[in-house]
């Protein structure tokens, strides 16, 4: 259904149900000339920005930078006054939906949650910014483009996002990430930067976890690649420490060890130590006798090594200050 204002030739559609309540006492109308009938109860339970606008006087109210946001225009239409808003219908569909105690919108895409989280924020809605926050570090948005999500982050200046983008990168080599992306615009060095510095540091210091195998982290040490040596297959030169003991071990294990700290330099994220690399290490053991009894330990001990990769990443910070 439409409506033509009398005084002007611009059209208002109306938004669709709830939006369209006969009973409601204002109308928000978006950017896109849609209005939503909703109520001022509900806005002012949901937004202290609402709640000051409808308890000010005047006509119109700026929003917290001093800018004009959307406000209370002196217009009535069919006898409810009409806020406008610079948001576009989608967003504040989204918004009203959180807001209205019936079901929770749902989130299709990165782009309209990060513009409810914005839109959440402007108008101070604790609730949905905690609720759109958890949902902005979905691993849908994230897996598959980080390197999107994180551009998409420093343009919105949406932190949380940012910090999640940048941990989903280290699934990827940092010289790959942007290769099939060539929207930079509207990301500075400064913004960028800091991705690379968090990337490398990453790299850094998991790929020391695999130099210097259980030196610190190896909970167990009763596993039997350090226990009980293989006289059949070839052994490491030299010897590992675990817990204060030096110990001799296959040249396999050592091998997965080397060719892992190698891949972690390149791409710092767990999954790594759990790919072709231990694949490799467990058809070699598989092939030997006394060796094939560590297939079980080596699935143990990848699993140590993951959990420590991921408290070591956890640990570091990504540097950026919007
Ligand atoms: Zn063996």
């Amino acid at each position: 259904m439409s409506q033509t204002e009398p005084s002007g030739p611009l059209v208002y559609l109306d938004a669709p149900t709830p939006f369209n309540d006969v009973g409601a006492d204002v109308i928000l109308r978006t950017s896109d000339n849609i209005d939503f009938r909703t109520f001022k109860s509900i806005l002012s339970l949901a937004s202290p920005f609402f709640r000051s606008m409808f308890n000010l006087p005047q006509p119109n109210i700026g929003g917290h930078d001093g800018a004009m946001v959307g406000g209370l225009t002196g217009e009535i239409k069919d006898g409810l006054p009409v806020i406008t808003l610079t948001e576009p219908s989608e967003v504040i569909e989204l918004m009203l939906t959180f807001c209205y105690p019936v079901r929770n919108p749902v989130l299709d895409t990165l782009e309209e949650t990060v513009q409810l989280w914005e839109t959440a924020r402007k108008y101070d809605m604790e609730e949905l910014i905690q609720w759109v926050g958890e949902r902005l570090v979905d691993q849908r948005f994230l897996e598959e483009e980080p390197a999107r999500a994180y551009v998409m982050a420093c343009r919105h200046k949406v932190v949380p996002l940012a910090k999640a983008a940048a941990r989903w990168t280290l699934q990827y080599p940092i010289t790959k990430l942007f290769e099939h992306f060539d929207d930079l615009q509207g990301i500075t060095a400064d913004e960028y930067l800091p991705l690379l510095r968090y990337h490398r540091r990453c790299s850094d210091d998991v790929s020391l976890l695999a130099s210097r195998p259980g030196s610190k982290w190896t909970i167990r040490t009763n596993y039997v690649f350090f226990s009980r040596l293989c006289t059949t297959c070839p052994k490491y030169s030299g010897s590992v420490f675990v817990s204060r003991k030096s110990r001799l071990v296959p040249q396999w294990w050592m091998d997965y060890m080397e060719s892992t700290g190698e891949a972690l330099a390149i791409m710092p994220c767990s999954s790594v130590c759990k790919g072709v690399t231990l694949r490799k290490a467990l058809e070699i053991a598989r092939d030997c006798q006394h060796c094939s009894q560590s297939v079980m330990d080596m699935k143990l001990f990848s699993d140590e090594l993951k959990e420590e990769i991921d408290r070591v990443v956890s640990k570091v910070e990504l540097e950026i200050l919007f």
